[in-house]
């Protein structure tokens, strides 16, 4: 009877370690297939997303690739959305340093360059805060975007983060 007890709770730990180890490589695989589904929707469904997805380097595809949570179908519209929305934020970010001046991803695969201002111009924009726009806007103009983006901490950032952010929210 004891060799039994012993034997039962000796298998019950092998179990659980077991369940320990396997888990994580369980939930690895869900995520993993999640992913490729959701990228294949995306590919099926709006392939320019994915055409802006594969302009990213390697390293920021897996840093956007870690926004789908797979928790539900529409959460994983939501986090595609995000993941192209951040991804314009990137190639905006990199064409902006290889430019040196403000440069915003288009939409058909060109850029837009604002390299027109004189350096007064530019200094003047870069230091004017955004959450000036919003004192002039009316009660009907203050919705959603005008909430997130002109006030609070983002409401400090300077124009060309605005533009960046207007670029952003169309394509995803
Ligand atoms: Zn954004």
């Amino acid at each position: 009877m004891s060799f039994a007890i012993n034997n039962f709770k000796g298998s019950g730990v092998i179990c659980a370690a077991l369940f320990i180890c396997v888990l994580p490589l369980i939930v690895e695989a869900q995520k993993t297939a999640c992913i490729e589904l959701a990228f294949s929707l995306m590919k099926n469904k709006y392939s320019r997303g994915i055409t802006i997805y594969n302009a990213l380097e390697k390293d920021q595809q897996e840093s956007v690739k870690k926004m789908i949570s797979c928790k539900t179908d529409n959460d994983m519209v939501m986090d595609l959305e995000t993941v192209v929305h951040e991804s314009i934020h990137y190639l905006d970010a990199i064409k902006t340093n290889t430019n040196s001046c403000p440069t915003f991803y288009l939409i058909n695969d060109s850029e837009l360059k604002i390299n027109s201002l004189t350096p007064d111009e530019y200094k003047k924009l870069n230091e004017t805060p955004v959450n000036l726009i919003y004192a002039s806007l009316t009660a009907d103009e203050k919705i959603f975007y005008a909430d997130t983006y002109l006030q609070g901490t983002e409401g400090k950032q300077d124009f060309f983060f605005l533009l960046d952010e207007l670029n952003a929210m169309p394509m995803g």
